[in-house]
């Protein structure tokens, strides 16, 4: 189980990480990047929330204490779907960039 979790974090992260890539190169090219950047924080500051769960998770008990780093990292991640627009505000911007016309995706 804790191998499985391993496993959605690395992916989740290895997602994220190839969407801020993909949008940085986009926007290097002059293309409208608002949509693209919106699915970006908006699935990054989400995949981070699940991220951190699992790890606090296979810490158990450890994990939600305050001794560790890991519960302070939790608490912290929450706000990333708050800031720098919310994932709701984000989910706007998206659907906005959709009724344009077609995103390439
Ligand atoms: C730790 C921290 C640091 C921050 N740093 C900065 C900073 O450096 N610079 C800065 O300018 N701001 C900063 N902020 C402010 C932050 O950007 C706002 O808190 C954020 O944009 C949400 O605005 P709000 O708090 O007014 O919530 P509200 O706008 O009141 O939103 C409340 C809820 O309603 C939802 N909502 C609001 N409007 C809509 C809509 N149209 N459609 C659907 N749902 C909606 C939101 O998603 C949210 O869930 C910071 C906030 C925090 C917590």
């Amino acid at each position: 189980m804790v191998q499985a979790m391993l496993a959605d974090m690395a992916t989740e992260i290895y997602a994220t990480r190839m969407m801020v890539l993909n949008a940085a190169w986009e926007t290097d090219q002059g293309l409208d990047p608002r949509a693209k950047v919106s699915m970006v924080k908006y699935y990054s500051s989400e995949a981070l929330g699940r991220v951190v769960d699992k790890a606090v998770q296979i810490f158990g008990g450890m994990g939600y204490c305050s001794d560790m780093p890991i519960e302070r990292l939790y608490r912290d991640a929450r706000v990333y779907r708050i800031f720098d627009g919310t994932s709701d505000i984000h989910r706007v911007v998206v659907a906005r960039g959709l009724l344009k016309g077609p995103l390439d995706i």
